[in-house]
């Protein structure tokens, strides 16, 4: 037998990584008036339990927002003991918080903020394309923290497109990485627990081999164009999978031009979730004091 064909069987020894489920993009709903989203998680089957160690996903699929001098966006508002990622595909948003983190992310670029221990920030369109309006597409997700790291200082990480992991797929097309390691290259992102967060964009037709552990948490949200997992299950556009616990390896196929999956994979965090609006910890009581250290200003200031 020769190398070759004995890595072949031990491939087709291990078990496939099943869809679990295909979701649709629930019915969307304004968050201030910068984000129209559809919020994928936490509900239903998709609960926090079973999504961690991710909590929440809110999806801006592809929308025109018009020109307007006033910027659309979300106020001031407080959070604390978990990690908000902003994704941007297309549009700009900007951030300031009460602990001095700030910036603007545009095309292709990713702000990793860490509350932790807590802060205010405002997320609102970046002036200049503000006033030219044009398209918005963006994902923002909450990446809930271990009970040792929720009360980490504040941490902000802004991550640009060049920035980025990237590895050349043999039949075209590229997988981005974020966060996490895919064929030995490394993405920018610090996180405190074991997170996956790549761009896959395989060629029209082809497709790529992925693997994460067993028991982790792994999504596959098509950004783009559509395509299939396994050569089997077709995800549409704005559609998410949610793949099966067991199993290592899946394959994401691309049946269109242009076709970008987002993929996230995760080690779920086993301990108690207590969510109380932008609080997110592991008991009642710490949600208690989150509100009373936020109303006696301990979350600092921000106009
Ligand atoms: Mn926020």
């Amino acid at each position: 037998m020769t190398a070759q064909s004995e890595r072949v069987m031990e491939i087709e020894m291990i078990e496939r990584k099943g869809v679990e489920r295909i979701v649709a993009p629930p019915e969307a709903h304004w968050v201030g008036d910068g984000f129209k989203v559809h919020g994928f998680f936490p509900h239903g089957p998709l609960s926090a339990r079973r999504m961690s160690p991710f909590f929440l996903l809110d999806y801006n699929a592809k929308t025109e927002f018009p020109p307007r001098e006033e910027p659309f966006g979300v106020g001031p508002h407080p959070h604390r003991g978990f990690e908000t990622v902003t994704i941007a595909y297309k549009g700009k948003v900007e951030h300031h918080d009460s602990h001095g983190g700030g910036g603007v992310i545009g095309e292709g670029d990713v702000q990793w903020m860490t509350a932790g221990s807590g802060l205010l920030h405002k997320e609102f369109h970046e002036k200049e394309y503000n006033r030219e309006g044009g398209l918005f597409h963006m994902v923002q997700l909450w990446v809930n923290l271990p009970a040792k790291d929720k009360m980490t200082p504040p941490k902000y990480q802004a991550i640009t497109s060049a920035e980025m992991g990237r590895v050349e797929l043999p039949g075209g097309g590229e997988v981005e990485i974020i966060a996490g390691e895919f064929g030995g290259v490394k993405g920018p992102a610090t996180t405190f627990t074991p997170v996956s967060m790549f761009n896959v964009r395989p060629a029209n037709g082809t497709s790529v081999e992925l693997e994460f552990p067993e028991n982790y948490t792994t999504l596959v949200l098509a950004i783009e164009g559509s395509g299939r997992i396994n050569g089997s299950d077709e995800l549409k556009t704005d559609h998410l999978a949610l793949l099966a616990r067991s199993g290592e390896r899946f394959s994401i196929e691309a049946t269109d031009e242009g076709s970008t999956f987002l993929v996230l994979s995760g080690e779920p965090i086993d301990e108690p979730i207590s969510a109380y609006g932008p609080f997110l910890m592991n008991t009642q009581e710490e949600i208690a004091q989150a509100i009373e250290d936020f109303n006696s200003g301990k979350f600092g200031y921000l106009n």
